[in-house]
Formats: structure tokens, C-alpha cells, sequence
């Protein structure tokens, strides 16, 4: 029997509904919900990127404003933006595209952004925050991952969740995330000897390596959710996941494809935190 989709698209879809919802009420008190993407430099991927979360924003109403810099502009401009960015009324989110250039300090830029904008939840307060469990913005990708297994009615508490990847944006919060709702959580990454020794004893796979078709079934228990978060593309320059997911259909009781899967979630809960940011602003 085939495994169980998740469709992040229709999931996104549902979630983008009701932030659509709250952008209207907020726009009703005066109030319309605006990101701020920042980007700098010639990179086609980020510019896709960004494209897509700007016309994902007016979609629903929100305001959006890109900001292009050019790729030799100074850490000491950027940051400057940045807290211009910081001090506007009508902006209540901020995000970087990533990568910057080599000349410029990753870390500094982010940790510039005021904590109250953060809405990718990159920045060092927001991720204390998120590791003490205190209210914050949760980073995109793995709050999205949450909320695909939540609307799939699949319980974490007290399952094994193995991450196949620790990277500050997405393995290492996904495992936090995880725990607190209290799965049992194992790490792994590229100095692990023997992976599928440990992916086989995941009730919950997350793969999240950035390899076409890394995970295969020798990784997989029957029974297992597989997520996958990894957008890569195979050597027919198709897109895929870090799944070989014909492989693992079958097997695993659940599994997300790529595209349509973790994808979709990522753009939706940068919307969901940039309303979250902007009704903070509302007077109750
Ligand atoms: P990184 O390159 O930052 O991290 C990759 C991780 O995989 C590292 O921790 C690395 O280990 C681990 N790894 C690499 N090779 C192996 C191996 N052979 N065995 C076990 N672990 C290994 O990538 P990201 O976390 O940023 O992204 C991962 C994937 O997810 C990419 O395909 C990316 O495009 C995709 N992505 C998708 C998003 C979405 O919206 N769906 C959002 C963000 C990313 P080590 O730390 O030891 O080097």
C-alpha cells in the first residue's frame, strides 16, 4: 500500500485562509500587516525567493516592500537600513535573504533586527526564547513542519524523532520544536557513523541535508512519518527532495512530497508570524 501524502499545499492553503482573515480584522482597526525583504546582491535563487514571498504577501492583502541593495554595499549601510527598517511604523516584519555576500557578517545583520520584527526567527533573542519555550517567532521551516503534522492528525508526544541534519535554520530548531511537545529527540548529521542505524528507530524522520535522494529505504521503518525538507534538484535537474521518495513510498505510513510538501509551510508561517508582529502593534 502507498504511504499517506501530506499535502503541504492544501495545508498551507487552509492556514493562508485564516491569516487572510486575521489581515482583514487588522486592516479594520487600521492596521495592515507589512514585510520588509531585504536583499542584496544579483543572487536568481534569493530573487526567486523573494519574488515569491512578496506576491504571497499581497495575495492575502499584506504589504510588502523589497528593498535591493547592491551587492558591494557595506556591512555598516546594510545595518543602517536595517534599523531604519527597525524604527518604521509600517513595517512589522523583517526579513534578509540569505546568503549575503562574504564580506558581510551574517550574524551581525540578523541580530541587528529588532527582536519585535524578527519574523523568520533567526535572531539570537528569538531563538533563547524558542529554546526556553517562551513566546516568540518560531523559525518558517520547522514551525511549518509542526503545523503539517498537527493538521495530519499525527501525536508526537512521546514518539522518536530522528533529524538527519543540524543547520541553525532548520535541523537544530526542529529538534527543539519537537521536544517540547515532547518527542524523544535524536540528532544526526554528517559525522554520524552508521546513519540508518539510527533513522530506522525514527517514529518521526525528518530529513533536512540538502542531497537529492539521500534517504532511502535502508533508512526508513515501516510504519515511519517521513518529512522531508530538502529542495534539491537530481542530476536531470528535476526537482527533489532529499527523499527518494518512490523508494520509501510504501513503507513509511506518511510522507510529504517535493514539490507540494514542507515547501508550501515555510512562506505560509513567515505570514503567519508578520500578522502575529502587526497585531502586537493593535491597542486591545
Ligand atoms: P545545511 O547545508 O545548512 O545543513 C545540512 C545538514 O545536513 C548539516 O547539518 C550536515 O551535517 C548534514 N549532512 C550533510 N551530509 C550528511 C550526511 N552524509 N549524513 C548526515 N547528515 C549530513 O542545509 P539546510 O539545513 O539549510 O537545508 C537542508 C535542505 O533543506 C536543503 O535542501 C535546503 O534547500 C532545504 N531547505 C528547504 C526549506 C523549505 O522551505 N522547504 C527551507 C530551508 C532549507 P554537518 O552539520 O555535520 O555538516
Amino acid at each position: 500500500m502507498s504511504s499517506a501524502i501530506i499535502n503541504g499545499k492544501e495545508i498551507g492553503q487552509e492556514i493562508r485562509g485564516s491569516v487572510a482573515k486575521q489581515v482583514e480584522e487588522l486592516k479594520a482597526k487600521g492596521v495592515t500587516p507589512g514585510l520588509a525583504v531585504v536583499l542584496v546582491g544579483n543572487n536568481p535563487a534569493s530573487k526567486t525567493y523573494v519574488t515569491n514571498k512578496q506576491k504571497s504577501c499581497e495575495a492575502i492583502g499584506m504589504y510588502s516592500e523589497l528593498i535591493t541593495l547592491p551587492e558591494t554595499i557595506s556591512e555598516q549601510q546594510l545595518l543602517e537600513h536595517i534599523r531604519e527598517l527597525n524604527e518604521r511604523n509600517d513595517i512589522h516584519g523583517i526579513l534578509v535573504q540569505l546568503p549575503l555576500p562574504k564580506h558581510i557578517n551574517e550574524d551581525s545583520v540578523i541580530a541587528t533586527i529588532s527582536p519585535d520584527k524578527d519574523v523568520d526567527g533567526f535572531a539570537p533573542i528569538s531563538v533563547g526564547k524558542m529554546m526556553l519555550g517562551q513566546e516568540t517567532y518560531l523559525p518558517c521551516t520547522p514551525y511549518g513542519v509542526m503545523k503539517l503534522l498537527e493538521h495530519s492528525g499525527i501525536e508526537v508526544a512521546g514518539k522518536h524523532a530522528v533529524i538527519v541534519g543540524r543547520s541553525h535554520i532548520v535541523g537544530k530548531p526542529m529538534g527543539q520544536l519537537l521536544l517540547q511537545k515532547d518527542a524523544t529527540v535524536t540528532y544526526t548529521h554528517s559525522k554520524t557513523p552508521d546513519l540508518p542505524s539510527f533513522t530506522k528507530q525514527a517514529d518521526i524522520l525528518i530529513a533536512a541535508v540538502g542531497r537529492a535522494n539521500f534517504i532511502t529505504a535502508e533508512h526508513v521503518k515501516e510504519g515511519a512519518v517521513v518529512i522531508d525538507v530538502g529542495i534539491n534538484r537530481d542530476e536531470d535537474n528535476h526537482l527533489c527532495g532529499d527523499v527518494d521518495f518512490a523508494a520509501v513510498d510504501g513503507i513509511a505510513s506518511h510522507i510529504t512530497p517535493v514539490p507540494g510538501g514542507v515547501g508550501p509551510m515555510t512562506i505560509t508561517m513567515l505570514l503567519a508570524n508578520t500578522v502575529q508582529a502587526a497585531a502586537k502593534t493593535v491597542q486591545p
